[in-house]
């Protein structure tokens, strides 16, 4: 059955639909590869649009009685879900290893990062508030009230199969949605187990659906043009994240988007190139460089770029390469053939620009999507990279003279998600935090990422923020009441 556990992983292999699991009505499934083999792991449901038009008449369905739902009541519900996944740790780090490709180490990293997105938002259901004013004249007194905007699309990509899952649904069921929700083709298998822990948590029938598909366009088509979704939140490429614009404004849809990044890493005039290389570990390799946070391009003062390069290319150049499930293991596989193919492409252009390779350079023949950790010196600020989202564990260095000149190279582009800054110097540094068109600063340090803060980037790196006080923000309306005084 669809229910039934696969031997190896603990995970649900159907369609999660109104409370039930269930196979495709097409009857179709699709394969989950493990990335460190190229191998088949388990067959997952594989969703069409008869299915996505069902969950989304369930979630549509649920509405009324989850948004009426006690806040307390939510919020423990949340709670629970965070100690339940908590619990299953181990269970769930296997499976993102599996079906993702990290280390385990990083994949029990990613359990508790996305664990704390319910026990967050578990703690903000009970304290979304309004407000009560009078008007300039003090003749009518304003109420404003908060509403759950109504059922959510949501859409995540492979990099943080939990993660990006948990920080859509937190939000959405804290503040009174209901969700479809379509995980990435690459990792079904974490979405599914986390429906599962959200059934053990209590949350109702139809509030959390989940249609794994390999087509995406037709799935998230059909709950786009529904007229029943009031709200996507999308995770993912700026190309896609377009597309679903242009499919929000015949319904006028309530829209968040956490797009593709370009991050500078500015070492500045004087820093200490020690923690520099240290943050620069974290901005670079976590999740192997998958990420939209990670840093893809290193701008570092002239007389200090060859120190960073080399320092940084001992440590890189250190770290284990292998399968996520191994011991000891410090960097796993990329995610497919393309992903790889594309990390290639990027380097072999760079080199042909005339940089260097201090370490890595040249993809890791044999099975599995293996790309050794690289640094590239001497990088012409022309080379594709420089303009393109790496995605892999490639670090491109760029020698700049002048502060002016760096400001002006890290915001050509029309990304706008996070920069990092390292200097020892307090006024440099805030100085040049507020010149960089970012969403976020790390200011030594190379790690943005926390569910109690507002994530998320300007120009087209999207629209709205994750987490935070702000969060809930993007899954409640507005209401306000005019009362005269008499
Ligand atoms: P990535 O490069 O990280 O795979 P994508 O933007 O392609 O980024 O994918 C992010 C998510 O968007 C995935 O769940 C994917 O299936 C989904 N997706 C891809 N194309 C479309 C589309 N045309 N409409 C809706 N969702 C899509």
């Amino acid at each position: 059955s669809t229910r039934s556990t696969s031997t190896e992983f603990a995970s649900p292999t159907g369609l999660f639909i109104g409370g039930s699991w269930g196979e495709a009505r097409s009857g179709e499934t699709f394969d989950v590869l493990d990335p460190a083999t190229g191998e088949v792991i388990t067959s997952v449901a594989d969703g069409g649009v008869v299915d996505a038009e069902a969950a989304m008449a369930a979630a549509t369905q649920a509405q009324a009685s989850w948004a009426a739902t006690a806040p307390r009541e939510r919020s423990v519900i949340l709670r629970r879900a965070f100690e339940l996944i908590i619990e299953r740790t181990e269970e769930l780090a296997a499976i993102i290893t599996a079906e993702m490709g990290k280390p385990l180490a990083d994949a029990r990293g990613e359990v508790a990062y996305g664990a704390e997105f319910f026990r967050w938002f578990s703690e903000e259901a009970v304290r979304i508030s309004g407000d009560h004013t009078l008007t300039g004249d003090g003749k009518n007194r304003i109420i404003v009230t908060r509403a759950p905007v109504g059922p959510c699309i949501l859409v995540t990509p492979w990099n943080f199969p939990l993660a990006m899952g948990t920080r859509k649904i937190g939000p959405a069921l804290a503040a009174g949605c209901t969700v479809v929700f379509k995980p990435a083709e690459q990792t079904p298998l974490t979405a599914l187990a986390l429906a599962d822990i959200l059934v053990d948590a209590g949350v109702p029938d139809g509030v959390v659906n989940v249609v794994p598909t390999t087509d995406a366009a037709g799935v998230v088509g059909s709950w786009m043009a529904s007229g029943t979704a009031r709200k996507i939140s999308f995770t993912g490429s700026t190309e896609v994240g377009k597309i679903l614009l242009a499919q929000a404004a015949p319904t006028v849809m309530r829209t968040s988007m956490e797009l593709g990044g370009n991050a500078p890493f500015i070492v500045a005039e004087g820093a200490d190139v020690d923690r520099a290389v240290d943050g620069a570990m974290v901005a670079k390799m976590r999740n192997m460089g998958e990420a939209c946070t990670a840093a893809n391009r290193f701008f570092v003062h002239r007389p200090l770029a060859a120190e960073f390069a080399d320092k940084l290319a001992a440590k890189m150049g250190a770290l284990t390469v292998g399968a996520g499930s191994a011991d000891g293991v410090e960097v796993g596989p990329l995610i497919d053939q393309d992903g790889r193919a594309k990390v290639q492409r990027l380097v072999d252009d760079a080199l042909d620009r005339g940089a260097r390779a201090v370490v890595g350079g040249t993809e890791n023949s044999g099975p599995g999507y293996f790309y050794p950790p690289t640094v590239l010196d001497s990088v012409d600020s022309a080379s594709e990279l420089m303009s393109t989202e790496i995605f892999g564990p490639v670090a491109a260095v760029v020698p700049y003279d002048t502060e002016d000149e760096v400001i002006s190279l890290a915001n050509d582009t029309e990304w706008g998600l996070v920069g990092y800054v390292f200097t020892q110097d307090i006024d440099r540094a805030l100085r040049m935090g507020e010149r960089l068109e970012v969403g976020m600063v790390g200011l030594n340090t190379g790690l943005v990422s926390n569910p109690a803060a507002p994530f998320g980037g300007v120009k087209q790196s999207g629209l709205g923020r994750e987490g935070g006080k702000v969060g809930i923000d993007e899954f409640l309306e507005y209401k306000y009441f005019a009362v005269p005084r008499s």
